[in-house]
């Protein structure tokens, strides 16, 4: 098992935000988190990344415990993020960018400028540019760019299309093969419900910081989608 946590729990202060997550991804595997607003996603992803204070052994990847590790370690240990509104650096260029992202990892792997500029072609002639000089879709390649660069074995992308036209949202997500082609695994926060079940292999809803569902892709029905995103009494009125 590549990631696996175990009764995953994290506070904002007195405010408990999750509570007793159990979620596993296997090598090159794409798991979608789904589930409405302040279900727990995005604090599900910093608690992964380092971001907030987590017991030590309720996350592991790669079988050892790295709960609450700094951020730079846990990137170190091939884990990278895409944050959600993309945080490019704005006084830096896309390209200075995109080395941004491997400068700190000391990883090696296939990622490297020349291949990120391959895989988003639009950003190999505003490579001089500054990031935050480009189109909204555009500076979201680069932000996927930037953690590809770290050469991580697991990617999490938080709300990749937020904000984006369905057009510009294809695009991105039509990158997705290619890097997973490479054996990375992705986890993926999206609003849209037939964009993460279709790019995914397993699914989670999160509903108030519990796992309100988890199934192959493949076989949740919209009725357990539903049920496990609004909660029973909507679903069945
Ligand atoms: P969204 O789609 O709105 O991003 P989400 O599922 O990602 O939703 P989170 O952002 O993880 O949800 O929020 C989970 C809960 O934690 C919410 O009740 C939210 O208000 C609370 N929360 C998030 N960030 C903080 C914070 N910095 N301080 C206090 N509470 C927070």
């Amino acid at each position: 098992m590549l990631l696996e946590t175990r009764g995953l729990e994290a506070r904002y202060g007195d405010f408990q935000a999750l509570f007793g997550i159990d979620l596993t991804v296997s090598e090159g595997e794409a798991v979608a988190l789904i589930g409405a607003n302040g279900a727990g996603k995005s604090t599900f992803l910093k608690a992964l990344c380092g971001q907030i204070p987590v017991a030590r052994a309720s996350v592991q990847l790669g079988g050892l415990d790295i709960g609450g590790l700094p951020p730079h370690d846990i990137v170190r240990r091939g884990l990278a993020m895409v944050p959600e509104g993309r945080r490019l650096f704005p006084s830096l260029s896309v390209e200075e960018n995109l080395k941004v992202g491997g400068a700190f990892a000391g990883r090696r792997g296939p990622w490297t400028l020349e291949r990120v500029l391959g895989l988003f072609p639009a950003l190999q002639e505003k490579r001089r540019q500054p990031g935050t000089s480009l189109s909204g879709g555009q500076q979201q390649m680069v932000a996927i760019g930037r953690a590809l660069m770290s050469n991580p074995k697991l990617l999490l992308c938080d709300e990749i299309s937020l904000g984006l036209s369905p057009a510009v949202i294809q695009d991105i997500y039509s990158a997705l093969p290619a890097i997973r082609a490479e054996g990375l695994a992705v986890v993926i926060v999206e609003q849209d419900i037939d964009t993460a079940v279709r790019a995914s292999d397993q699914v989670y809803c999160f509903m108030h910081g519990r796992v309100s569902l988890q199934g192959r892709s493949t076989r949740v029905t919209k009725q357990q989608i539903s049920a496990a995103y609004f909660g029973l009494e909507e679903a069945s009125s």
